[in-house]
């Protein structure tokens, strides 16, 4: 199976339905290995967020992401209707802060994404298998994942309200049944709430327009419910949309009992974790056929990988500086895995507490900036004739130490790169034990234009 953006753009209006606010927003078609990105037009440099779990800055009745300043309230419909249709890469210009809220369904952004044509593109695409089962559970909210070679869902949910009562729904998720049963499925809430959700601050954009709103045994709306399973199929239609902030589509049967934003998005923290390690229930595998065939036990050997030398021609480093040894995975412009192996002649444990050999946190912290340097190096044009800076680094942890005969590997995700500059999360493992984690922001330079110190 290949991957899939639009050939060309599409726009639509709306007022989004919590902070009130207009906005105009645009797909526009976007390269292989983009992913799914939000650009704010309206600011200055026309900052992009990937749709990206990290990015996620809360999820206060709906799902904001954010990178500082600038933020997308409200993505969870819009990345819904692209997960449903199976898009891997996409932009989406917001002149505003929020999302239009439309109906308060997937309808209109699945409408705007046909007449833009769905295309594919010469490069396969990837996805995530579960290997084992799995289960999260929160506060009653219980979530079991089980290994499946399509994405499945079923729902549950449960209210003590007649309209809705007790739900469930189950589907197999792919284009035709989103259309047709998930994408036109509104937003709910009960009018005995809307008066504190407006002293929260929120659906200051809320109207009949866009949410069924339920009072006892009534509905307000003119307009009925659009089936019997309208309300649970809304809360199927929020999962797939916080789901794909994985970065990745999911294949597994996902049985969900009356899970919300908060805990979709923390199933989808733990998921990626997972994904992180090496022998974990989730992996990356190249999507389409042999998956489909063979179910679960694909190995993952889509990603592009690197030897030595093809490291060395693409990085600055020599002895007793170069700390990656190998790229396991490659992702251009989203994500690389690469090890260094820790030995006893390492130059360092000479002098950092002889006697007592671990790797200096430091340098831990280098290898992870050095993998995530050659991400960068991917995304620039002449790399050979370019070097990368660490700007800042931030929310550096040191979990355990590291030892000689650890394997270290770097897990570099990129958040955001514009203008040069890049934000990366970094995660550095020996087995499946996190053993240090930092965020870092790098520049890349040309070589040429780096001060010489006058000849000396
Ligand atoms: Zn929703």
């Amino acid at each position: 199976m290949k991957q899939k953006t639009i050939s060309r753009s599409a726009k639509c209006a709306g007022v989004g339905i919590h902070t009130g606010a207009k906005a105009g927003l645009s797909f526009k078609p976007a390269a292989i290995g983009t992913g799914i990105r939000f650009v704010r037009t309206d600011i200055k440099g026309k900052p992009s967020i990937p749709a990206v779990i990290d990015n996620v800055n809360s999820i206060n009745r709906g799902t904001v992401l954010g990178n500082g300043e600038v933020k997308v309230h409200t993505v969870e419909h819009v990345l819904a209707a692209i997960s449903g249709l199976g898009i891997d890469n996409l932009l989406i210009e917001l002149d505003g802060v929020e999302v239009p809220a439309a109906d308060g369904s997937s309808s209109i952004f699945v409408k705007l994404l046909d007449q833009a044509g769905i295309v594919e593109q010469d490069a396969p695409r990837k996805v995530a298998v579960l290997t084992e089962p799995f289960s999260y559970e929160e506060n009653g909210i219980q979530f079991l994942l089980l290994p499946n070679k399509t994405l499945k869902i079923s729902f549950h949910i449960e209210y003590p309200n007649p309209i809705v009562g007790c739900q469930f729904d189950s589907l197999e998720i792919n284009a035709d049944t989103f259309r047709e049963y998930i994408a036109g499925a509104r937003t709910f809430a009960f009018f005995e709430d809307v008066e504190q959700l407006k002293k929260e601050g929120l659906i200051k954009g809320g109207s009949l327009d866009n949410a069924v709103v339920i009072d006892g045994d009534k509905i307000l709306n003119s307009e009925p419910l659009r089936s019997p399973k309208e309300l649970v199929r809304h809360k199927i239609l929020d999962l797939l949309g916080d789901l794909y902030l994985l970065g990745v589509p999911l294949r597994a049967h996902i049985i969900s009992s009356k899970s919300g934003h908060p805990s979709n998005i923390n199933l989808v923290r733990k998921l990626r974790e997972q994904l992180n390690k090496s022998n974990s229930a989730i992996k990356l595998i190249p999507g389409g056929a042999p998956a489909e065939k063979s179910g679960i036990q694909v190995e993952s050997t889509g990603s592009m990988t690197m030897g030595i030398n093809q490291i060395l021609e693409r990085m600055p480093h020599r002895y007793p500086f170069l700390m990656v040894d190998r790229i396991l995975e490659f992702e251009p412009g989203k994500r690389v895995v690469g090890i260094k192996n820790v030995t006893i002649n390492e130059h360092f444990f000479q002098g950092h507490f002889p006697g007592h050999p671990i790797m200096p946190g430091v340098l831990i912290v280098e290898a992870m900036g050095q993998a995530g340097g050659l991400l960068m190096m991917k995304s620039v044009p002449e790399p050979e004739n370019k070097v990368v800076y660490f700007m800042s680094l931030d929310k550096i942890k040191f979990r355990r130490p590291v030892f000689p005969g650890d394997q270290l590997r770097m897990v570099l995700e990129m958040l955001k790169f514009r203008h040069r500059i890049c934000k990366m999360k970094g995660c550095g493992y020996v087995g499946d034990d996190l053993v240090a984690e930092a965020e870092m922001t790098a520049m890349v330079v040309d070589r040429d234009t780096i001060p010489d110190n006058e000849g000396r």
